[in-house]
């Protein structure tokens, strides 16, 4: 940061964001996100934008080593420096309707209205770099860091976005912060079908698969059903047995150091409470490994007392090696039909044969890899 505060002293470069309200709360986090003011506001000749962003890129890349990535259209630039921090520009932006009615769109504009757009005060703070280290606090960020307050920056801001009520119940639940009165009165709101029907999907899935990557995603859960959100977000509340679900899966966890495969494991567990698991898959658009990975692991094993131990999900885990309960519950790549169309097998139902043999050599542990299985189909096939 002194670096940058040396080579541009004319200002206009900011850390903000996340950055900024956990250096204030005493924590490190793994990346930077820089914010670039445009030397003449509103100068938005994409040339002028192009060159600020490369400069800086370039500058950091010069200084520590490392390499990145530059997209002028979005006016963004991510780069990873030599010593393993990922830094993220912008340029600053504001959103503006073109039309009444049109959806929003960016253009570059002041840190004020850059800082206007988003979801809460505290991550509203911005840190001026030059010509003096300074805090930008235009929505009384500072004291809402203090009390540990999640206050959105004005009335219509869940509603506007829904997914911001999951950023927020992600933020309580890892940094222990509680949801202000005004916030909590914009939920109802918030979460009617009508609004929910208009709100982003994608932003809703990356926002849940971001709250179920967190080591307190289990707090999370039960916080999204005390606040009323579960049921109309993602159509299940979080009974007494989901809670005890989780709970009961968490030391297995523990034994992961592999974020995916936490992720994927509670997702699964989730949707093995779900009334329309398939459903939820579709309306969210959930990457199809999730939907292999269920199929496989709803899967009921010939045994009826393992069929009894399967369908209890946390049960299974408890009965099954960590190891193993984590390797069937990380998504990676799975024998599928084409798999065998290619091997010569004709379509028809010779290949449903295949795959459940397949599947069930996957749950006996007997098949530990794509290759293996690829291998296993193959020995079946010529069997044949
Ligand atoms: P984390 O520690 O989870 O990464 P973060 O605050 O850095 O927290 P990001 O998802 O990286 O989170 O977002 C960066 C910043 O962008 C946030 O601090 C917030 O100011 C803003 N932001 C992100 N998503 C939204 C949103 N949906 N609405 C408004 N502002 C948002």
């Amino acid at each position: 940061l002194e670096r940058i505060q040396q080579a541009y002293p004319e200002g206009g470069i900011y850390v903000v964001g996340g950055t900024v309200r956990d250096a204030l709360l005493g924590m490190g986090g793994p990346d930077l996100d820089l914010v670039l003011e445009p030397l003449t506001v509103f100068a938005s000749q994409s040339n002028h934008r192009r060159n600020r962003l490369d400069e800086l890129a370039r500058q950091l890349v010069g200084w520590f080593g490392g390499s990145f990535g530059l997209h002028v259209a979005f006016g963004t630039a991510r780069v990873k420096l030599g010593f393993g921090l990922e830094v993220d520009l912008a340029e600053a932006r504001e959103e503006y309707y073109p039309h009444p009615g049109a959806l929003p769109q960016v253009r570059p504009s002041s840190i004020a209205r850059d800082l206007e757009r988003r979801d809460f005060t505290v991550n509203a703070l911005a840190l001026r770099l030059s010509p003096r280290l300074e805090i930008v606090d235009l929505f009384d960020g500072l004291a809402d860091l203090e009390a540990r307050l999640l206050r959105p920056l004005h009335p219509l801001s869940f509603v506007e976005d829904p997914s911001r009520i999951l950023r927020g119940v992600r933020l309580a639940a890892r940094l222990g912060f509680r949801f202000a009165p005004e916030a909590l009165a914009q939920i109802p709101s918030a979460v009617q079908p009508e609004v929910l029907a208009q709100a982003s999907k994608s932003r809703l899935r990356d926002e849940l698969l971001l709250t179920l990557g967190e080591a307190s995603a289990t707090r999370a859960l039960g916080l999204l059903a005390e606040l009323g959100v579960a049921e109309p977000m993602f159509g299940m509340g979080a009974s007494p047995q989901v809670r005890e679900a989780f709970a009961a899966l968490e030391p297995i966890l523990q034994t992961t150091s592999d974020p995916e495969a936490a992720v994927a494991a509670r997702l699964y567990l989730l949707l093995h409470f779900h009334p329309d698991p398939e459903g939820f898959l579709t309306r969210y658009n959930l990457p199809r490994r999730y939907a292999e990975g269920l199929r496989h692991l709803r899967f009921p094993p010939e045994d009826p007392d393992d069929i009894r131990k399967f369908v209890g999900l946390p049960e299974a885990f408890r009965a099954l090696h960590p190891e193993r309960a984590l390797w069937l519950l990380t998504p990676r790549r799975m024998l599928m039909g084409r798999d065998l169309l290619e091997m010569g097998l004709p379509s028809g139902p010779k290949i449903g044969e295949v795959l459940r043999k397949v599947a069930e050599a996957r749950l006996r542990g007997e098949v530990l890899s794509y290759e293996d299985e690829l291998e296993f189909a193959r020995k079946l096939v010529s069997d044949a």
